[in-house]
């Protein structure tokens, strides 16, 4: 099989790079490890910032993301009982979106379908070649065949544990990680949120988050210890586990119910340099991982899929190779802001250190936040996305 762009990965990164590069008349092929099914039943991000959803507009994606999708002008911070507002509409004059990387990656999907752009699902043992070279490839097994596919660039989409990073010969490049010691124990329930705004938490018997999919579906995370097993989770101790960490009104309000998913998320911060290898590309949780708390993940892969398409059109369409030649540059420059933000965020609202000047220096950090407008202003301006 030959193709322009060969993509490794079908999570959001890899299917937005397809779509937008097919829309514009760029070919490409998606080799995904995993069924269709595994990929959608991965519960994940659920913020999503303005380039986002203009990308999945532009890709001719985004019309079921407006329809049900829910404008966030605001967010909400309980620090040990006490709720504060942070509005980013008033600050800043933009808001985000809540809407489920599960509905994005199906939305994708359909789009791709409906173009009949070629995935390859189930791809085994999936290799990359002669990424340095003039002529990289892409192998592969499927349906107890082998298979190659010739192409022009490869495009690392596989996530933090694929194959495209760990392709790179170890002295070209550099990996900059702190790894938390705790975790998110999250758990879906088909119940109304407590709030119409994300509330996050912090407590001193640990954080919590408050989120949502829709109106009749919530999403709660509680910090925990990377030890635990979810099996010893029933969802009667994770209700009694969140319920003392929330405010009054929001417990009061809180809606319990069964789950239907729970998982438990490490928290990490990782960043690969350069994100470009000769033929190869890196692009979103490949290249980089911040904690969630910051919800920029699944905005990072977008904004990284925003240089690496344009770029790959200017050579294609101008015969530029200036967008290829910066790729690394401009995506890096914007993956560090947001990993700072994401840290600080995890630093600030969960409880990591029991040494008292660490936790003196949480609570006047955010006390920090709630009395400055300058202050609020650059949360907000680092929450609602970045400019490029
Ligand atoms: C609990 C949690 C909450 C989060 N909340 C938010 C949020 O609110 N906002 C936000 O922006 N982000 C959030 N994120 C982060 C977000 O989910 C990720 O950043 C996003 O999924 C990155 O997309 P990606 O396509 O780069 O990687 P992935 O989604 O990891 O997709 C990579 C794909 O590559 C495939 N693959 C892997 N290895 C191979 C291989 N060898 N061969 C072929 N295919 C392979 C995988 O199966 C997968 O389908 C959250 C993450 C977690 C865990």
């Amino acid at each position: 099989m030959r193709t322009q762009v060969a993509i490794i990965g079908a999570g959001p990164s890899g299917l937005l790079l397809g779509q937008l590069l097919h829309k514009h008349g760029i070919d490409n092929v998606i080799v995904e490890r995993h069924t269709g099914e595994h990929v959608l039943s991965r519960i994940r991000a659920g913020v999503i910032e303005q380039v986002t959803m203009d990308l999945l507009d532009e890709a001719g994606v985004g019309a079921r993301m407006h329809q049900d999708g829910l404008i966030h002008e605001g967010v909400q911070i309980c620090v040990d009982g006490v709720r504060h507002r942070i509005s980013f509409k008033d600050l800043t004059g933009k808001a985000v979106m809540v809407y489920g990387q599960t509905e994005i990656t199906k939305d994708l999907m359909d789009g791709r379908a409906a173009v009949g752009a070629p995935t390859i699902y189930a791809a085994y043992d999936v290799a990359l070649h002669d990424i340095f070279g003039t002529h990289p490839r892409v192998t592969y097994r499927a349906d107890g065949k082998n298979h190659e596919i010739e192409c022009d660039f490869i495009a690392g989409c596989d996530g933090f544990h694929g194959i495209s990073r760990k392709s790179v010969p170890p002295r070209a490049i550099t990996a900059h990680e702190r790894v938390y010691p705790i975790g998110w124990l999250g758990l879906l329930s088909e119940t109304p949120p407590v709030s119409e705004e994300l509330i996050y938490v912090r407590h001193e018997l640990g954080f919590a988050l408050c989120s949502m999919r829709s109106h009749t579906r919530s999403r709660y995370y509680i910090q925990c210890s990377l030890a635990e097993d979810i099996e010893s989770w029933p969802d009667e101790r994770f209700w009694e586990e969140l319920k003392p960490r929330l405010d009054e009104e929001a417990r009061e309000r809180l809606v319990t119910g069964p789950s239907i998913e729970k998982s438990i998320a490490p928290l990490r911060s990782f960043v690969a340099e350069p994100m470009r290898f000769g033929r190869l590309f890196l692009a979103g949780d490949a290249a980089h991982i911040v904690p969630p708390t910051g919800a920029k993940g699944l905005n990072l892969a977008a904004s990284d899929v925003q240089y690496l398409w344009r770029a790959l059109l200017e050579h294609y369409k101008d015969k530029s190779d200036a967008g290829i030649d910066h790729y690394s540059d401009r995506a890096l420059a914007r993956v560090w802001k947001a990993e700072r933000f994401s840290w600080w965020m995890t630093m600030t609202l969960h409880k990591i250190s029991e040494n008292p000047f660490d936790v003196k220096i949480q609570l006047a950090e955010l006390d920090y936040l709630f009395r400055s407008k300058a202050a609020a202003t650059v949360f907000a301006e680092n929450y609602v996305g970045l400019p490029y």
